[in-house]
């Protein structure tokens, strides 16, 4: 049995979207720039995928901006911004539990003169939102706070911290910009850019979490937010992002994000099962443990700490029974200092929790009975490491 709970670090392509990409490979290759009829075959099917990739955010999709990755879309936003000239301010507002596609090129900004704010948060991932009232100042330049943290899976408060934007922006005449990486909420919450998004000015997406290809990301412009490109070149993208479009995955994309927010409420709901039966299961049959993750976080993490163990070798000896899982965020696994994850560390862990942490992501299509599967294990694993204090 392969019981893939990785989901949070990649998802498998959706077969639609493979076959789709491969059938586009093979008989629309042309260059969305040539003025011949394969160009123009190109172009449809670019302007195609743009649109459904809108409508995921309702958003018109002259505000799509196509990236190679999630990573991209971040560092576009934090070092563009800065570079609009009439903007002098320097204030760039941040959290500690951001991916590391913000973390460092906020760091580079920094170097560049820039002052950053990281805020803090609680044992459940939450940030103060009084405490970003205080540090938000005329001079604030953008608020940078990611929609669904990757590691634990703590929804943060975008809506709120949109009106407080605004209500702020109003009273000062500033024109403090909000961007949110929203990589881990895609097709788990809504990211309804005319209702709980319309102050959210930029937004960060990345279609290899949603079953979508690797390599391939978008930007949500809001129409009349000035940003500066990453990339210069040829002008595609409005200018935004220059390069020949790498048109089967951006129709790979759209149409995965088309699938992914289609019942979204019925697919959350159903991992939210999967993910509070594994919990349930765990919290009985597997004494000295730690649940990471808050209980109305995201439905597709689940982040636990097994006392006394380490998530790493807990990792590898649950490989070897076909089940996929983490230990903090695979993507940013480069990124862990000596002291583990960043996440938990800002959320106040002790060491041994931080040593011991595991976490398992979900997809649309795990079942109760994988999840029958995992327990078995996972406790037979943890039992065993207790025992012996290690495999090896
Ligand atoms: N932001 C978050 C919250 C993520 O979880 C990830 C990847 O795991 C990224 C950004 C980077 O996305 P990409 O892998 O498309 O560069």
């Amino acid at each position: 049995m392969i019981v893939y709970l990785d989901n949070s670090a990649t998802t498998r392509q959706y077969d639609e979207v493979t076959d789709l990409m491969a059938e586009m490979a093979r008989n629309c290759y042309g260059n969305p720039s040539s003025l011949h009829g394969l160009g123009l075959d190109a172009e449809k099917c670019l302007k195609e995928g743009r649109k459904k990739l809108a409508s995921a955010f309702n958003a018109s999709p002259e505000e799509m901006v196509i990236t190679s990755c999630g990573t991209e879309s971040d560092n576009t936003v934090l070092t563009g911004v800065a570079k609009v000239p009439r903007n002098r301010a320097k204030r760039i507002i941040t959290t500690s539990v951001e991916h590391p596609a913000v973390l460092e090129p906020a760091a580079e900004m920094e170097r560049r003169g820039f002052e950053v704010i990281r805020l803090g948060v609680d044992g459940e991932c939450r940030i103060d939102l009084e405490e970003l009232k205080e540090v938000l100042t005329d001079d604030t330049l953008l608020i940078s706070v990611m929609a669904v943290n990757n590691e634990v899976g703590t929804i943060m408060p975008i809506k709120e911290i949109g009106d407080i934007k605004a209500e702020f922006n109003k009273k000062h005449g500033t024109k403090v910009l909000l961007h949110t990486d929203a990589v881990q909420a895609l097709g788990k919450i809504s990211l309804d850019t005319k209702k709980d998004l319309r102050n959210v000015d930029l937004i960060s997406a990345s279609a290899h979490k949603i079953h979508g290809p690797k390599g391939i990301g978008a930007l949500y412009v809001r129409k009349g937010v000035k940003l500066d490109p990453f990339m210069l070149g040829g002008g595609q993208e409005r200018g935004f992002r220059s390069g020949t479009e790498n048109v089967p995955a951006i129709a790979g994309f759209g149409l995965a994000s088309e699938m992914a927010v289609k019942d979204i409420k019925a697919r959350a709901a159903h991992m939210a099962e999967v993910r509070d039966y594994l919990r349930k299961g765990m919290l009985q049959e597997i004494p000295d443990i730690k649940i990471n993750s808050p209980e109305d976080g995201v439905c597709s993490v689940l982040n636990v700490s097994f006392m006394g163990t380490r998530g790493e070798v807990i990792l590898h000896r649950l490989e070897q029974e076909g089940i996929y899982v983490s230990t903090g965020s695979a993507c940013s696994s480069n990124h862990k200092s000596s002291k583990g994850s960043h996440v938990l560390n800002a959320m106040g862990l002790k060491p041994r929790e931080i040593e011991g942490a595991i976490r398992f992501s979900f997809n649309e299509f795990n079942t109760i009975e994988e999840m029958d599967y995992t327990l078995d294990k996972v406790k037979t694993a943890v039992g065993n490491f207790r025992k012996l204090g290690s495999f090896r």
